[in-house]
């Protein structure tokens, strides 16, 4: 298969796994910046050239679109999709992952476990949107952050109404939720490709800190997930119809709870945890993939 992988960095270790993942396969890959890939939009006629050069021929692309891009870098994997090109997270399926609240509200639709949350625009309504949620502590989060950036845990209702007010006078849009106490700052991160669960880890905050994002210092370690665990992770991702997916779930008194869908979820932190290939779960799959619609394009008539 002729692969390309979508990714700004050839050195970060995700890209050079699925690199070399690839490689070991026998599939012929390459390293595409999407910001380096420019387009012609005309009737049936896509075209993309790739620093000076026509791009043709890619069999499949494994997008690894960084939040800084995603506008440019969605509408690169689009062209390609329109190039007949396959890959396993559609453009549409990561810009509906990376807006939390349209996420969760496709989640709860499906009846997915997730914190109560709670949204508002006005100042006036703030006092009723706290009432709708239930008594601090709150966590508060912007709608588009990542890595546990601009998460917010406010332990009083006075704090909670302070970080919901400076929000708005940033423009900022976020989201108010419950606080899993019972998670104890640890979360899940079980990573789903084509509808199984192929590595799971436990990732706990460090002290004084009830965010476990690794970036902020949190520790991973393998983990056995529970069937309503497994379960959850596989339904979350296929409800944002993405088949390579990082579901954050956190352990709750009522079972598991989605907190987010990562649509280019890091392979360092899960395979130096699990010592898994998780690089060669994704690779084999989108193989499978293509065979699998070069095989349906060849008996079509
Ligand atoms: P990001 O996308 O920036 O990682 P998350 O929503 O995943 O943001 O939150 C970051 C971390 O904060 C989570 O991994 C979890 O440990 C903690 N956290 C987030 N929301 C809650 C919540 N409602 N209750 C308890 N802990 C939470």
């Amino acid at each position: 298969m002729k692969l390309a992988i979508l990714s700004r960095n050839t050195a970060l270790y995700s890209t050079q796994r699925l690199v070399d993942a690839a490689r070991e396969r026998g599939h012929s890959v390459r390293v595409l910046d999407p910001l380096r890939c420019y387009l012609r939009i005309a009737p049936n006629a896509f075209e993309m050239h790739y620093k000076g050069r026509v791009l043709s021929g890619l069999d499949a692309v494994i997008p690894r679109i960084g939040t800084s891009v995603t506008f440019y870098g969605t509408a690169v994997l689009r062209q390609l999709e329109m190039m007949d090109c396959f890959t396993p997270n559609p453009s549409d399926a990561i810009l509906r992952s990376r807006d939390k609240l349209r996420a969760h509200q496709m989640l709860a639709a499906q009846g997915l476990g997730l914190p109560t949350t709670v949204v508002g625009d006005n100042p006036d309504d703030t006092d009723d949107l706290m009432t709708m949620l239930g008594k601090a502590p709150h966590v508060i989060k912007l709608n588009e952050g990542t890595q546990g950036n601009g998460v917010i845990l406010a332990e009083s209702a006075s704090a909670s109404r302070s970080v919901i007010e400076a929000f708005r006078g940033l423009y900022a849009n976020f989201l108010v939720q419950e606080f899993i106490g019972e998670a104890k700052g640890a979360d899940l991160r079980c990573f789903v490709v084509g509808g199984k669960v192929v590595a799971a880890m436990r990732r706990k905050a460090k002290k004084g800190e009830f965010r476990s994002n690794l970036h902020r210092g949190g520790t991973a370690a393998a983990v056995s997930l529970t069937k309503a665990e497994t379960e959850t992770a596989i339904r979350a991702a296929k409800v944002m119809g993405l088949n390579v997916a990082g579901v954050d779930l956190l352990r709750s008194r009522r079972g598991p709870l989605v907190l987010e869908v990562n649509s280019s979820p890091g392979l360092e932190g899960i395979e130096g945890a699990t010592g898994l290939d998780v690089a060669g779960a994704i690779v084999d799959y989108v193989a499978y993939r293509h065979a699998r619609r070069k095989r349906a394009q060849a008996n079509s008539p």
